[in-house]
């Protein structure tokens, strides 16, 4: 099993005899899928090094499919699966983390997936960001809205969150753009 070669006949065997034509083709286009996302996050990992730009890699070279996870998997590795708001880092004994990868600025609008416009954020905070509850100053606080502890509220220990410093990824390089967290400040008027 130690053998690359024996591993790839192993797989085939069992996709052969244990699939349907249907399971199968669904195993290769994911198998495609991941192969693609991987070379994805290298390549985001190589070029957020690179001067900013908006338009980094050929994207129409890549499935929506493996870049959503390409990027997913570069930037919650850059952040070591920690909330870069609240600092929560969780990793179930699956495999799964609590944290997503969040667009600064969102994709629909930047179609861009440089790390830099990108922070590993748990699934209250990522929801905080994304409604302008939550933002990031210039010297990387923690912003909170004036709106989230109005009536009928009850924000709890995001409040205690407010001015503390964000969680940095360790590589500076791959902080998150001024220039990105400032859009999204204007945007919700933080
Ligand atoms: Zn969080």
């Amino acid at each position: 099993m130690q053998e690359p070669s024996s591993r790839s006949t192993l797989r085939e065997t069992l996709l052969q005899s244990c699939f349907s034509e249907e399971g199968r083709q669904t195993l290769e286009e994911q198998a495609m899928v991941n192969a693609e996302a991987y070379n994805y996050s290298l390549a985001l990992e190589k070029k957020a090094h690179l001067p900013m730009v908006q338009k980094i890699l050929d994207l129409e070279a890549f499935r929506p499919a493996a870049r959503d996870q390409g990027f997913r998997h570069a930037v919650t590795k850059t952040y070591d699966h920690r909330c870069a708001l609240c600092g929560v880092r969780i990793i179930t004994p699956d495999g799964h983390t609590v944290v997503d990868a969040a667009h600064i600025i969102p994709w629909s609008r930047s179609r861009n997936d440089d790390i830099r416009n990108g922070m590993a954020l748990c699934k209250l905070c990522h929801w905080a960001f994304d409604e302008g509850m939550m933002g990031v100053s210039d010297e990387y606080n923690v912003i909170t809205s004036r709106h989230i502890a109005t009536n009928p509220n009850v924000p709890g220990f995001l409040l205690t969150l407010s001015g503390r410093g964000i969680i940095p990824p360790a590589d500076p390089d791959l902080e998150p753009a001024r220039e990105f967290l400032g859009e999204h400040r204007r945007a919700w008027r933080l």
